[in-house]
């Protein structure tokens, strides 16, 4: 990518100013597009000296129910269910009505089984540079964080089908290169009668010697990033960090969340988002465990719990 950025930069100047030696080949590539500003895709590309808030999936989050969050504009969940009743006095209340039970008051207009639209994001795609554990010692197997992520949602779908919850995943295809604006713009696009929610699935990387060096075995675990100051993100991290460390009993690295420079796809999306970030692929021991099929079942079940909870309780 960033390869990319320097190579139009040069071919920039050389057609503006000529070129003085010899002419580069003819690019093959297709014209670099207007750089996403810098921002992180994921956990991996955190700088050291950024700034990243810690909080605790246990804290409480108190949502409004029908307060917007005008700030954050992919929180779209403004709208009342049903419409507010107006201030308007009541002439006559009905006599003979019994009183309503418990019942949520939509059950006039037929609803679509399931309460939300699942945003499933595989991040990265099969040529995004990097993301890719080393070798591990037979010499020949590698964790491509890529492949982990789509097997990850893979499964969750494979569930979701079963139990009949609504989701789109954003980026079905498996040969795409870096995607990272395209995947936002599906979601983004997406028509549904539910109101939406991106989770963005992805494995994390340790700073490391090279790229080809493992990182310390220190550093571990899961974590679940949430747009800053989104009480809504902040819930549904919450309730996703749970069901995973549960789950999986990896090590709780909590919820996190950046003031500034969020990751592209909690920032641009136009829907409560969040990236869950399953264990380390350049730790030697987690990578070896994100490889067993049993932990990748365990990772995937954890997101159908939440997800099965947040559709039976809301958000
Ligand atoms: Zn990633």
């Amino acid at each position: 990518m960033f390869k990319n950025i320097l190579d139009a930069i040069a071919e920039l100047f050389a057609s503006i100013f000529g070129r003085k030696s010899k002419p580069a080949p003819k690019p093959t590539v297709k014209p670099t597009p207007a750089p996403i500003e810098n921002i992180p895709e994921d956990g991996s590309e955190i700088k050291p000296d950024t700034i990243v808030l810690i909080a605790n999936e246990l804290d409480h989050v108190d949502v409004k129910p029908n307060a917007p969050d005008v700030e954050f504009e992919h929180d779209i969940f403004d709208q009342p269910e049903t419409p507010v009743t107006p201030e308007t006095p009541v002439v006559e209340p009905p006599v003979v009505e019994p009183p309503v039970v418990v019942e949520p008051p939509h059950t006039e207009t037929p609803k679509p089984k399931g309460r939300f639209m699942w945003c499933l994001d595989n991040g990265h795609g099969k040529k995004t540079p990097g993301k890719r554990s080393p070798i591990f010692d037979d010499g020949a197997t590698q964790l491509f964080e890529y492949e982990f992520n789509r097997d990850i949602v893979r499964r969750i779908k494979e569930q979701l089908d079963k139990k009949g919850v609504k989701y789109f995943i954003t980026v079905p295809e498996v040969d795409i290169d870096d995607f990272l604006e395209g995947r936002v713009n599906r979601a983004n696009a997406l028509q549904s009668d539910l109101p939406k929610i991106f989770v963005s699935i992805h494995s994390n990387a340790a700073p490391a010697a090279t790229a080809n060096s493992w990182a310390a075995d220190s550093i571990s675990g899961i974590e679940t990033w949430f747009f800053h100051g989104s009480q809504r993100g902040q819930k549904l991290a919450s309730i996703f960090q749970q069901h995973l460390v549960d789950n999986t009993g990896f090590k709780n690295r909590h919820l996190k969340s950046k003031p500034e420079g969020q990751f592209y796809v909690i920032r641009k999306t136009k829907m409560t988002a969040i990236l869950t970030e399953n264990g380390f692929y350049n730790n030697k021991k987690e990578a070896a465990e994100l490889n067993k099929d049993a932990v990748r079942q365990k990772i995937a079940d954890a997101h159908v719990a939440a997800i099965l909870e947040v559709e039976e309780n809301g958000l």
